[in-house]
């Protein structure tokens, strides 16, 4: 049987990593300073994570929802903790789709509404109701449309006030950063003036923290740079460090009943000892104050530079918006240099590292830019 041809792979395969490190199948050795889409948090094998989740897997790897987990409670108080959020409830599953999905859901039932307002060029995953609210017409099936999303330009608050005004809308959904799209970012004005809106008229807030979450920007969800709360909060990528893992934080102002939302794998043992290693990391390690740091560095060396058009994003979620004769600097890069970055088309990298990145690793990269521009 062949795969089913969907991706535009590179032909290089990775067999090993450590930290930001990779090995290929030939030997070669590259440095990661994208995650595989911003999921590497804690770097590759790091040994506090090898060691939990090897523990686990040789003393329970999986029980369902039909009995007691203690460690998705133990997972749900240090989420809390480190968030901020200690009195939300959490909700486990496997994917960012998926806790976009259930977190449409709740927002559904809670409101009793069927609308739901989403931003042009977001991104929200590929499940139905995830990808009809991603702004995006080739990802989306015809199956997946429907009239009850509806989209509005990012900053734009009286085109969102004008549609929210027209009634029956459950949530507005929006990334704390817009990832796939370049990395753009909403201004604190727009975000109080959404939050107001939001209360005014009963609509539930989800902020989809999925890249964007997890330390990444130099705070644990990079909406509290803006000072505000969620009413929901969706989180996956960085939170199982490659274990495939996701969770909707939901506030205690929406009642759960019993049978509402569902999973067979979500919370599984091996998953929740992965997430738990990786808030323990992340605690132990101080990396969101490092995420700051190095993001600081990145945008000193790299803001003025003559290939950046623009410099976006904050802490370790960064857009180098490369002017017109630097298009080819993504595998440059990669083939001359061994540096994996991420793209958002051709004209935009995307630096997602590990949150363990170091000040050499940085400087490295740096120097190899600074070589090629
Ligand atoms: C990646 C991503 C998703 C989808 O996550 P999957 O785990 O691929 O389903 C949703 N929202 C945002 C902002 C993302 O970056």
């Amino acid at each position: 049987m062949n795969l089913f041809d969907v991706y535009p792979l590179w032909d290089i395969e990775p067999v090993k990593g450590s930290g930001t490190t990779l090995w290929d199948k030939n030997g070669e050795v590259y440095t990661d300073l994208y995650g595989g889409h911003a999921v590497i948090s804690v770097g590759h094998c790091h040994p506090h994570y090898v060691k939990k989740v090897q523990e686990q897997a040789a003393t329970l790897g999986f029980y369902s929802n039909a009995v007691q987990n203690s460690l998705q409670k133990e997972l749900a108080a240090k989420l809390g903790k480190v968030s901020g959020y200690d009195d939300y409830a959490l909700f486990l599953c496997n994917s960012g789709a998926e806790a976009n999905e259930n977190a449409l859901k709740v927002a559904s039932f809670h409101t009793g509404k069927p609308k739901v307002l989403a931003f042009n060029k977001a991104f929200h995953g590929r499940t139905s109701g995830a990808v009809a609210a991603t702004d995006n017409p080739k990802i989306q099936a015809p199956f997946n449309k429907t009239e009850n999303i509806v989209f509005a330009p990012l900053n734009d608050l009286a085109a969102v006030e004008a549609e929210l005004s027209k009634g029956d809308f459950a949530a507005v959904i929006i990334e704390g950063i817009q990832g796939v799209a370049g990395i753009y970012e909403p201004t604190t004005e727009f975000m109080h003036g959404l939050r107001e809106l939001c209360d005014r008229l009963s609509v539930v807030l989800i902020l989809d923290e999925i890249q964007s979450g997890y330390g990444r920007t130099g705070k644990f969800f990079a909406h509290q740079h803006y000072g505000i709360k969620a009413d929901i909060i969706t989180t996956a990528k960085g939170m199982g460090n490659g274990f495939p893992i996701g969770g909707v934080l939901i506030s205690p102002s929406i009642k759960p009943s019993y049978g509402m939302l569902g999973t067979t794998f979500g919370g599984n043992h091996l998953a929740c000892s992965a997430a738990i290693a990786v808030l323990e990391i992340i605690e132990n390690e101080n990396l969101v104050e490092n995420a700051e740091k190095i993001g600081e560095y990145f945008r000193q060396e790299l803001s003025t530079d003559k290939a950046v058009k623009e410099y976006r994003g904050k802490g370790l979620m960064i857009g180098l918006e490369l002017n017109e004769e630097y298009i080819g600097l993504r595998n440059k890069l990669l083939f001359e240099k061994h540096f994996f970055t991420g793209a958002a088309g051709a004209g935009v990298i995307r630096l997602l590292p590990s949150l363990t990145v170091s000040q050499e690793t940085a400087e490295s990269f740096v120097k190899a830019w600074k070589e090629l521009t």
